[in-house]
């Protein structure tokens, strides 16, 4: 494809065409709102992301991202240290927390196992959470990781290296589509799931 902006903008549609449901076509759009409406939009956008870039870090404890570590979670008193809910990824915790039905703390393992594209326990944040599990304060690790073959695969996983901490293992239940990503859950779904969460 022939060039018809200056390097400038040709760079910026190509970073903005890396992000999740943006193609070339859409990320061409993205960079024509941003430029036309440079004081309202890429001015601050660039500021904010400048911001993120410097500040953001992960969480050492949950592995969740926020300014501080820990993040605001993990550092919050009121928030139940019993109960430990299994996310795949930063944006299921964000769901969950959207749904406002959950008052414990988290642990992101950053994926799932995967056969197919050859994702072992060590590439996860599974040790971590052994860790966390055996140091007496948690009573409950609830797994909520997507029903697919390779959530299920890694909630069978986590059972099992949980099982010698003695906490109790539970998953959420009804609600959650089978290969349902909980990011695209409402969040009647989501807290009506984790009320009615079983023994994994
Ligand atoms: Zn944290």
């Amino acid at each position: 494809m022939a060039a018809s902006a200056g390097p400038e903008i040709e760079r910026l549609i190509s970073l903005l065409a890396k992000l999740p449901g943006l193609g070339p076509r859409s990320a061409r759009r993205a960079a024509l709102t941003l430029l036309k409406r440079k004081d309202q939009l890429l001015a601050p956008l660039a500021e904010a992301m400048a911001d993120a870039a410097a500040r953001v870090k992960v969480c050492s404890t949950c592995g969740s991202l926020d300014t501080r570590d820990p993040c605001a979670i993990c550092a919050d008193p009121t928030r139940d240290a019993s109960l430990i809910c299994v996310v795949e990824e930063v944006g299921a915790l964000w769901a969950m927390e959207r749904a406002g039905a959950f008052r414990g703390r988290y642990h992101v393992l950053g994926g799932l196992l995967s056969a197919l594209d050859g994702v072992g326990p060590e590439a996860l944040r599974i040790a971590p959470l052994v860790a966390r599990a055996q140091d007496g304060a948690v009573k409950e690790a609830i797994l909520a990781l997507p029903a697919t073959v390779d959530g299920q695969t890694t909630a069978h996983y986590l059972a099992d290296r949980l099982a010698p901490t003695g906490v109790a293992v539970t998953s959420l239940a009804r609600g959650v589509p089978v290969g349902g990503d909980l990011d695209w859950l409402d969040d009647g779904t989501i807290a009506q799931a984790l009320r009615a969460r079983r023994p994994a």
